[in-house]
């Protein structure tokens, strides 16, 4: 009995962090990315936009109720990952001597470039037809996306998404400030992709050395279009399998343009990439 109390005493004590830890860097992150847009708006961001279409009161509301629930998840996650840390199941090391500046660095570089490979194909595991209602329906509830989507997933999503650092952790020992810069990063480019507004040079469209990296017309696209822009943070899956919205870079150098909806007020229609997912937006209607 005193030792189930006591795990209980630790489960809460472990959880009132993690809650405070996933709630915190949402609700920073998407409110503080916000504010950033509201005070900038009229200094020039507000020429950035990407979309002439403006989320409503009742999107932002949805995205903010269904993202809470996601950071909740996520806590309890983060539970399930301490008491694996505390039974020896994984490593998350607090000193710098064990494996130096170097490994952390590395570390850190690789858990992102492994996040963004997970996150694609998660990703386009939950288009598939059978699976999108269950998975990612709530998430392209969102076709203007604000910030405050950045978490909002159904549960199932939320919870395929948080499987993905205890897998990871199986294998990798992570120093403690190695994940929080991970956990940050994440975040903030998190909120980023659903500005709204490109947030990144145009430039990026053609760079060769820095195209690789997602501007935020890449994954505003993916929510206008409902196809294509799979990845999180690079182009490479993408470019790879095909999947980059052949307008992209295109738009990316002239989004305002580009974006505007026809002379009858509508968004550009987007086709299935060559019939794979046949995901169309009647799916996204309720039954
Ligand atoms: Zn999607
Ligand atoms: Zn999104």
């Amino acid at each position: 009995m005193q030792a189930f109390s006591d795990a209980l005493a630790s489960f809460w004590q472990i959880w009132s962090f993690t809650l405070v830890m996933d709630v915190g860097r949402y609700v920073i992150a998407a409110t503080g990315l916000a504010l950033i847009l509201k005070l900038f708006w009229n200094a020039g961001l507000g020429r950035r936009k990407i979309q002439a279409r403006s989320a409503s009161r009742t999107d932002v509301n949805r995205e903010i109720r269904a993202s809470l629930r996601t950071a909740i998840i996520f806590s309890l996650n983060g539970v399930a990952v301490v008491f694996g840390v505390m039974h020896g199941v994984f490593t998350i090391y607090p000193d710098f001597e064990t494996t130096g500046i170097g490994y952390l660095a590395i570390s850190v570089a690789a858990i992102i470039v492994a996040h963004d490979a997970y996150f694609y194909w998660t990703h386009r595991l939950m288009h598939h037809p059978r699976l999108f209602r269950y998975f990612h329906r709530t998430h392209h509830r969102s076709v203007t996306p604000t910030p405050f989507a950045a978490y909002a997933f159904d549960v199932p999503e939320a919870m395929l998404m948080a499987l993905f650092t205890p897998l990871w952790l199986l294998f990798v020992p992570m120093h403690v400030l190695g994940l929080f810069l991970f956990m940050a990063f994440m975040i903030v480019r998190n909120v980023m992709g659903h500005a709204g507004v490109e947030l990144m040079p145009r430039a990026l469209a053609d760079s060769r050395w820095f195209g690789w990296i997602n501007a935020t017309t890449h994954h505003d696209l993916h929510h206008s279009s409902f196809h294509y822009n799979y990845g999180l943070y690079f182009t490479w899956w993408d470019r790879l399998m095909g999947t980059e919205h052949p307008g992209y870079r295109e738009q990316l150098r002239d989004n305002r343009e580009a974006a505007a909806p026809d002379a009858s007020g509508r968004y550009r229609p987007l086709v299935a990439a060559a019939g794979r997912e046949a995901i169309t937006p009647s799916l996204l209607s309720s039954e």
